[in-house]
């Protein structure tokens, strides 16, 4: 047997719960396992790479762009150049972007390879943004310090000199999920994630909906200033950005409230830090629309872009900002070799243009309103272990009823967060269809597939669901692999 070196000890894990399957071919909404005995065996893919495939596995018309992009020679690699393709995506996000919110501002574009990546990108920025508004708010205070008595000039320097080194603060709402490198994964509320990395970067503030403005205040610093030979407090911009998900995905399936997404738009208007809204999971077509923040009216200062955008097949992500809150400089200051590379740009234009031209995003709603039907007609049916149906178009979450309280090992499996991916492996191995649950919240159950999902695939979803529920009701145990 061979050494096994690629995530050893996870494979193991995967392997208890009959997750290690091996997909040898995806197509569609179906991947090929290649089983023990050598067998290709189609299975039903409700997962959607988590959030990338809203086409689908390998869709024929950005296969077709890669081969063309490939054959002729596209330089991967031509760093430090003029990258109109990179501008020509950039312009078409902006002009969905226009129409989506009926704006005209331009946002400029940093590309970058992954979420995550984005979402740093998006942090460093937000914070050099900061240093500036700190910058600019210490030269005021110099200016009328510089006519003020020598002495009480001297006592407020002495005052304000260490808080203007006070570190910036993130928000972001409890549940939220913004990657996991060593910046971002402090925005991301799951302790397990997060915690063993807190020393490495500033930790967010996970503020719960109803409370944004309290939590702005509760970070308020101030700095004193003298106006008129009076000493008068002023507002340090201690907050950099608020990060926010329009639809939570691994916190298990939370459309933003359009009262929280309006509290926040205000709350950071009147304090002047920017809105990130994260759109690595909700964005590119999945919810019926480019830009899932576009159903609540939440436009962003910062909108981050990935996954779907390299149509499942290229790795990009970007970080959008609008240019009144842009800092051109920044460009000096991040790079990455692979970003803005002419092979993902070029597709996830093919990517842009495809969903534009088509019904792409009409199909989204329509097959996610026909999947939320089905997943409501098992809840239905199985009121005493479905909690909940819940999402907006091709993002979907069904919610289990706490299984904590389930005999062993269940029970046991249900406290230490693994039910879901129980289910997930009685979902592969009887049924033939793949879901996961969310990162987060491990009783919930995410359904992400592309809009060419069919009734029929839909209907052995429900079928195992229903399998699955009947299980959890009267004998969770047969759930248990082996
Ligand atoms: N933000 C959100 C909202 C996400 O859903 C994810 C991935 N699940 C990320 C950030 C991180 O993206 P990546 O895995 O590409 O780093």
């Amino acid at each position: 047997m061979a050494l096994e070196l690629a995530e050893a000890h996870l494979r193991g894990l995967l392997a208890q719960l009959g997750l290690d399957a091996e997909y040898v071919r995806g197509e569609g909404d179906t991947l090929w396992w290649r089983t023990a005995s050598g067998d290709e065996v189609p299975v039903v893919d409700f997962v959607g790479g988590y959030g990338s495939l809203v086409l689908g596995h390998n869709h024929p018309e950005i296969v077709a762009h890669a081969r063309e992009l490939l054959a002729g020679g596209v330089p991967v690699h031509a760093q430090f150049s003029y990258h109109p393709y990179a501008n020509d995506l950039a312009a078409a996000l902006n002009r969905v972007l226009w129409r989506e919110f009926g704006t005209f501002e331009p946002y400029s574009a940093v590309f970058a390879n992954t979420g995550a990546e984005a979402v740093e990108v998006a942090l460093k920025h937000a914070e050099m943004a900061r240093g500036a508004r700190v910058a600019a708010l210490r030269a005021e205070i110099e200016e009328h310090l510089a006519d003020a008595p020598a002495d009480l000039a001297a006592r407020v320097r002495e005052h304000n000199e260490s808080r203007y080194d006070t570190p910036p603060v993130f928000l972001t709402l409890e549940g939220s999920f913004h990657g996991k490198l060593a910046g971002s994964v402090q925005l991301t509320h799951n302790p397990g994630y997060r915690v063993p990395f807190r020393a490495l970067a500033v930790p967010a503030r996970f503020v719960s909906g109803g409370e944004v403005a309290k939590a702005v205040e509760e970070s308020r610093v101030t700095v004193l200033d003298v106006h008129d030979g009076q000493v008068v407090e002023r507002d340090l911009p201690v907050v950099a950005a608020f990060f926010v998900e329009p639809i939570q995905g691994e916190g298990g399936i939370h459309v933003l409230d359009p009262v929280v997404a309006a509290d926040i738009r205000a709350v950071a208007d009147a304090h002047g830090f920017p809105v990130v809204v994260d759109e690595i999971q909700t964005g590119v077509g999945r919810t019926g629309k480019f830009y899932a923040a576009s159903h609540v009216g939440l436009l962003g200062d910062y909108i981050v872009l990935a996954k779907a955008l390299g149509g499942g097949i290229a790795k990009t992500s970007v970080l959008l900002v609008r240019q009144s809150a842009y800092v051109p400089e920044f460009e000096l200051l991040h790079s990455s070799t692979f970003a803005k590379d002419a092979f993902s740009c070029h597709i996830g234009s093919r990517v842009v243009d495809f969903l534009e031209s088509s019904d792409a995003y009409a199909r989204a709603a329509a097959r996610g309103t026909a999947l939320k039907q089905a997943l409501r007609s098992v809840a239905a049916e199985f009121p005493t272990v479905v909690a909940d149906v819940r999402g907006r178009g091709l993002m979907l979450g069904l919610e289990f009823h706490d299984q904590t309280g389930a005999p062993d090992p269940v029970g046991e499996l249900a406290r230490t967060g693994l039910v879901g991916y129980v289910v997930a492996g009685y979902l592969l191995n009887h049924h033939r269809v793949r879901v996961f649950p969310t990162a987060s919240a491990s009783h919930t159950l995410r359904f992400e597939p592309s809009i060419g999902i069919t009734d029929a695939q839909i209907d052995q979803l429900v079928i195992g669901l229903r399998a699955v529920c009947t299980a959890l009701r009267d004998n969770p145990l047969t759930l248990l692999p082996g």
